[in-house]
């Protein structure tokens, strides 16, 4: 689907929600897409995009930017500890921040580096033992730890399950950060990015309805 119709569906349903125009952000998700659709995307304007593995960005993200100017780059995959110096070092925004060790890891690299990018804390709001996030009920408790750390919090991340209506797990979700004072809230996906926008989402994480289906397997 060509990117203008994207910002086309967006637009709509920001209206339908009674939101003013451009309050949702559109983080095109490259992971694994080949270079050229990457490409072809960039020269049609775009120039916020999600990843989900820190070594894949890094492996295209320094050239784009080098031909391309300032590119807005989002991690929304697991990050390993040891990877956050270089995912610093990358991305803007970081929608994963999951666990406590990453936030303390976070806290002192941000500390030594003198900067840290902004921060989405990722809830499990389906309470699936095998996704990553924090347990809905630990929310409120987290953020206070993260910024009693001094961390930028943002706003809150989810990934509903598979099979189940995404509507109230982004219902959920804009429940926790409202109560938290936050603002952000990164939720809904190719599928479901206008239910997403009605019920408050600031950025929509949208791969496959615009770069097409994935080529290649990518299990995280
Ligand atoms: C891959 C991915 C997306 C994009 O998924 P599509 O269904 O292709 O839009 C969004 N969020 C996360 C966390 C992802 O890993």
């Amino acid at each position: 689907m060509p990117l203008a119709e994207i910002r086309a569906r967006i637009a709509k349903a920001e209206t339908n929600a009674g939101r003013p125009a451009g309050s949702v952000q559109l983080i095109a998700v490259s992971k694994v897409q080949p270079l050229d659709r990457v490409q072809a995307v960039l020269d049609q304007g775009q120039r916020v995009f999600g990843e989900n593995k820190v070594q894949e960005a890094a492996g295209k993200w320094p050239d784009f930017r080098e031909t391309y100017g300032e590119i807005d780059l989002h991690l929304i995959g697991p990050l390993q500890t040891n990877k956050v110096r270089q995912a610093f070092g990358l991305f803007q925004h970081i929608h994963s921040l999951d666990r406590p060790k990453l936030a303390h890891t976070m806290a002192r690299i941000a500390q030594e580096m003198g900067h840290c990018p902004q921060l989405y804390i990722q809830v499990n709001t389906g309470e699936e033992p095998q996704k990553a996030g924090i347990a809905p009920q630990e929310a409120d408790a987290f953020v206070a730890e993260c910024r009693s750390m001094d961390l930028p919090v943002a706003g809150l991340m989810c990934i509903p399950p598979v099979d189940e209506t995404p509507a109230l797990h982004f219902a959920l979700l804009a429940k926790l950060a409202a109560r938290n004072g936050l603002q952000g809230l990164s939720m809904g996906m190719s599928d479901d990015f206008e239910q997403a926008i009605a019920l408050g989402a600031t950025h929509v994480r949208v791969g496959s309805a615009i770069f097409g289906t994935r080529v290649a397997p990518n299990p995280a």
